[in-house]
């Protein structure tokens, strides 16, 4: 059986673990090594499972940890071509690290993952699709100011979904952040809103998606309260509990997986 640990979501530190018994693969690695050592120890999870790290892309939410990591671990680090150049430029990935540019499908830790192009104000970002060895799907889709026809492509068929949910519209609107700040976050590369979110949510649970993890949550312009009901109202008629699971991916983990 196949789970997915969100051990840290948010727009300060991302990584998830996704796997079986056996092992599996980190995509990204946002929080510092130690951070990461606790994380496994409250999920149970030796470190030794990690048999590969994924990047999403290079803002430091998602690699600030991953020099530490791999030469702590000594894992290869998987990525687009424009986004491990930049990691290696700025030495954010420890010397002697292997390091594959991610084209076409990788395997690791018996999975088949592939990458699917996000628009996101960066060099190059994407998220990952993995199919477990049993066959079963998941989706990690993060940092994306619109859902294009690629992104909705790669999510359909999915058994599970981790999909961002960053900001409530209201309260980035009412909130601290400078104007700049706030349409950086709006626009067409900025990031998912809760109901934008919501709408693709709709959209992949009558596509046979059952299970949702909201990620990247904001929290400076959303909650979870907030996301979750959101998402929930936008599924309509589709039952939570029947239809679909729903979770909030939490900060930082408290050891909970899910299983897919
Ligand atoms: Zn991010
Ligand atoms: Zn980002």
């Amino acid at each position: 059986m196949a789970r997915i640990y969100p051990l840290f979501s948010s727009s300060k530190a991302n990584s998830t673990f996704i796997g079986d018994s056996r092992g599996g693969i980190l995509i990204d690695a946002g929080a510092s090594f130690k951070r990461m050592t606790e994380a496994f120890q409250k999920s149970s999870l030796p470190l030794s499972a990690i048999q590969a790290v994924f990047i999403t892309h290079s803002h430091s939410d998602h690699v600030s940890g991953l020099k530490m990591l791999t030469k702590k671990t000594g894992i290869p680090v998987f990525g687009q071509e424009k986004t491990l150049e930049e990691l290696l430029k700025k030495e954010l990935i420890a010397p002697c690290s292997e390091v594959y540019s991610l084209d076409d499908a990788a395997a690791a830790a018996d999975m088949e993952i592939s990458c699917f192009d996000t628009p996101h104000d960066t060099v190059q970002s994407c998220g990952y699709r993995i199919k477990t060895s049993d066959g079963r799907v998941c989706a990690v889709c993060t940092d994306l100011g619109h859902v294009t026809k690629t992104v909705e492509e790669n999510l359909y068929g999915c058994d599970l979904v981790l999909l961002e949910a960053n900001y409530d519209e209201k309260m980035l609107t009412n909130g601290i952040y400078p104007y700049y700040l706030k349409e950086r976050i709006r626009s067409d590369h900025g990031h998912l809103s809760n109901n934008a979110s919501a709408a693709q949510a709709e959209k992949l649970v009558r596509n046979g998606t059952t299970r949702l993890i909201l990620g990247h949550l904001s929290q400076d312009n959303n909650t979870p309260y907030i996301a979750d009901k959101t998402v929930e109202k936008g599924l309509k008629e589709l039952v939570r509990g029947r239809d679909y699971l729903l979770e909030v991916a939490p900060v930082e983990t408290t050891g909970k997986m899910m299983v897919f």
